[in-house]
């Protein structure tokens, strides 16, 4: 296999030979370039402080002096000061980490180090690095749910450097600290990779899980100082300090060297009426206005692998992913017979060996494209890549900027394509750069004083240890304690409050509320991946389409009670798209806006959801060949929501008849949720909506916008707290969309649980103008 070293065509002959395929059409696909220039590589002399076998270890890894940056975080950790090191994609968070905890363990011989990543991939990733610095007497281990039982007990004794992920610490570790009380009474360093991916409900269990291990390592007389590695975020020292829950200092000016990114911003183009849609473009109409983000991306990373340019193309969903790779491959194999095998698809839920195999090849040569969803995120040491496509706006600039931040060798220009989905908020970023690049990135949003997270966390905690009142203090639970111990979770007595049930609290860190569904081929037992439990319903229902590296799969079987999906390789001609049916009831109401006609509230809210049916379609045509019914279980989310009402009187006076209500409300719904990312720094897909001519509990015509996690996630009190921003924004997006009657860039919802029927999309500004008028 014939392996690429160098770029053949830099970014901006790149980015013509892209935008050459697009001509023809009046409008160019890029609506923006933007220069990001390069940075020069400022490096620091090795701290004074630092050991010479430590040095020699990292000189003999080819490190000869570490970056400013690196060396900062460094000695501020070797000094005991908490410290977040929040940087770009490949500026060398790990030495500076590596760097304080290895001299300590090589100072004091019983010294011990505890690391924590969000994913196992990650963790094993760091192992091989420790292994590689060879130094003596570390006995660097994993420890996590593969880790064999009788190696653990091994760990437990002699490994001074334990890699694992805060799951394990918190269904494993912590309840069993009695084993641990040697490793964590010598605790000196816990290190907390990646800590912006603890943000939302999991981010606010991560909280009182490092909480519960600061409680618990003090009871064995231990004070650990926290190195945190984050990416570029906004507030990091304000974020690391709300999930440690002790101040952190942070370091942010990055010192490591950069080549400068061409960053383009592009605009698939309008599909002329006749071509007719394709099962790729996936609207739900079977209308497609614009091409599909996929296929352009697809097109993209085939034109970029022609080109002999190592590309990775991200994508929101695993089966984008599998899509894009496919379609890629069987263009290339048209071009050059062959030529399909040097592009792979890549996502999380691979089984490990598959994906080391794919990121060897990757950084070989001997893969030129990789369709990945944001698995590589995390961990991978992958960069210096030579293109890097965005299929979607990832959902916040700080995802953007990590994901482009795999484009760019030190010293080579590189080129990154954000390739905007038939989305308002995508259509609205790509309208106007300077949301995208004249921002600045968000901070990492987490509440640990969310109720559905502190309660049970409070019990696991008393199950590992009585809490004293000082124990409330750091845990900020004295408001819910006493209501814990009404409902009979806790009891109080002379010396603390104490967990009185047998056995341990049964608490979901993910907050999904169940474990990841296994994807099997029936026929042979063959183990292909895992779906997790929140999609499993719409995936890997039977007679779902499931993709697998490009080899197609039908469900048999989805047993949710043993969580496995049976599958069997078939190609059918159609894709399946899952219907879905919601139901939402008032709990209460926490906070209102009486503005007349109009009424805007926050308040905590009943959801049910039900996979109810699917879609068969014609794959090509896109046309429905039927829908089929399913049996599924209804899932039940109690969490909060922003909803506004208005009179129909309003309605009828702004011109909206009562016959279309409906469709109004519908069509603001959607694009609402579409643009809260703008204003919340959440996921589209992390927010559900219902609207409807008489709402029950409302008594008037209503839109629902709600978090879809247990609890809530600040994301509905973000929208609640800037309506008039989020709202505003709605109606531009909607009113500016140059569509007839309502397309995916402005009120038409991939996930629409009602096949996006009925929508008004012009009665839907008049709603918001009638709203906006009114707040
Ligand atoms: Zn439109
Ligand atoms: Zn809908």
């Amino acid at each position: 296999m014939q392996c690429v070293t160098s770029t053949a065509f830099g970014p901006a002959e790149l980015l013509h030979r892209l935008r050459a395929r697009g001509s023809g059409t009046a409008v160019s696909p890029v609506t923006h370039i933007e220069r990001v220039p390069a940075r020069e590589g400022r490096t620091a002399p090795w701290p004074a402080w630092t050991e010479p076998a430590v040095r020699d270890a990292f000189v003999a890894q080819g490190i000869g002096v570490p970056w400013e940056h690196q060396a900062a975080a460094a000695t501020l950790a070797w000094e005991g000061t908490h410290v977040v090191l929040a940087t770009g994609t490949a500026s060398g968070k790990s030495l500076a980490y590596q760097l304080p905890a290895l001299n300590a363990l090589a100072t004091d011989p019983r010294a011990t180090v505890l690391y924590l990543s969000p994913t196992k991939a990650l963790a094993a990733d760091q192992l091989r690095g420790l292994n590689r610095l060879g130094m003596d007497g570390v006995r660097p281990a994993t420890y996590d749910g593969d880790t064999p039982r009788e190696e653990r007990e091994w760990i437990r004794q002699h490994s001074r450097f334990v890699l694992t992920n805060p799951d394990m610490l918190h269904h494993s570790m912590l309840p069993g600290h009695g084993r641990w009380g040697v490793f964590l009474r010598r605790l000196r360093y816990v290190v907390i990779d990646e800590c912006h991916t603890y943000r939302g409900v999991f981010g606010s269990h991560v909280a009182h899980v490092l909480r519960r291990l600061r409680r618990v390592t003090a009871r064995y007389g231990a004070s650990p100082t926290f190195i945190l590695a984050s990416a570029t975020s906004g507030d990091p020292a304000g974020s690391a300090s709300r999930l440690t829950g002790v101040p952190v200092t942070e370091i942010t000016s990055d010192a490591s060297p950069r080549g400068a990114v061409t960053f383009a911003l592009w605009e698939p183009p309008l599909l002329p009426p006749s071509s007719g849609p394709s099962a790729l473009d996936d609207t739900e109409l079977g209308q497609p206005i614009r091409r599909s983000a996929l296929r352009e991306t697809a097109d993209l990373l085939t034109d970029s692998v022609i080109a002999g340019t190592r590309t990775i193309a991200f994508v929101r969903s695993r089966r984008g992913a599998e899509v894009i790779a496919s379609t890629a491959r069987q263009s290339l194999n048209e071009a050059v017979p062959g030529l399909g095998d040097r592009v792979a698809a890549y996502r999380g839920g691979y089984l490990r060996e598959d994906r080391r195999a794919i990121e060897r090849a990757l950084l070989s040569g001997e893969l030129l494209g990789l369709a990945s969803t944001n698995a590589l995120e995390l961990g991978v040491d992958l960069t210096g890549l030579d293109a890097v496509l965005i299929c979607g706006y990832p959902g916040t600039r700080a995802s953007l900027w990590q994901q482009a931040g795999r484009a760019g060798r030190a010293g080579d220009e590189a080129l990154a394509v954000l390739v905007a989905r038939d989305d308002p908020l995508d259509t609205y970023l790509v309208h106007h750069p300077e949301a995208v690049f004249g921002r600045p990135v968000e901070a990492t949003v987490l509440d640990p004083g969310n109720p559905y997270v502190l309660g049970p966390q409070l019990c696991c905690a008393a199950s590992e240890a009585p809490l004293t009142d000082a124990d409330l203090e750091l845990f900020d639970g004295h408001a819910i304690v006493e209501q814990l111990a009404a409902e009979g979770l806790l009891r109080r007595r002379p010396s603390g409050w104490y967990w009185t049930h047998r056995g341990r609290p049964e608490v979901d860190l993910r907050g999904t509320g169940g474990a990841p569904v296994s994807v099997v081929e029936a026929a042979t037992g063959r183990l292909l991946g895992t779906v997790d439990h929140g999609s499993s319903h719409a995936m890997l229902h039977p007679g779902a389409v499931y993709l697998h590296q490009g080899v197609t799969f039908v469900v048999d079987d989805l047993d949710l009670e043993d969580a496995i999906a049976l599958v069997h390789q078939e190609e059918p001609d159609w894709t399946t798209h899952a219907r879905d049916v919601t139901n939402l009831s008032v709990v209460n109401v926490r906070s209102y806006v009486d503005a007349g006609p109009v009424g805007l509230f926050l308040g905590d809210v009943d959801v049910t959801n039900q996979v109810v049916s699917y879609q068969r379609r014609r794959l090509g045509s896109g046309e429905v060949i039927d829908t089929r019914p399913l049996d599924l279980p209804v899932r039940e989310l109690r969490t909060v929501a922003v909803w506004f009402t208005v009179s129909p009187q309003a309605l009828t006076a702004g011109g909206v008849e009562p016959g279309e209500f409906p469709g109004a409300l519908h069509a603001a719904e959607h694009a609402g949720i579409g643009l809260l990312p703008l204003i919340a720094t959440c996921d589209r897909w992390d927010i559900g909506g219902l609207s409807t001519a008489n709402h029950a509990d409302t008594e008037a015509p209503t839109v629902f916008v709600y978090d879809g996690h247990p609890g809530g996630a600040g994301f509905a009190e973000r929208a609640y707290a800037t309506a008039a921003e989020w709202l505003r924004a709605t109606r531009e997006a909607i009113s500016s969309c140059g569509c007839d009657s309502g397309c995916p860039s402005c009120v038409q919802s991939p996930k629409c649980g009602n096949g996006n029927n009925p929508l008004n999309k012009e009665d839907a500004v008049k709603v918001l103008d009638i709203v906006l008028a009114a707040l």
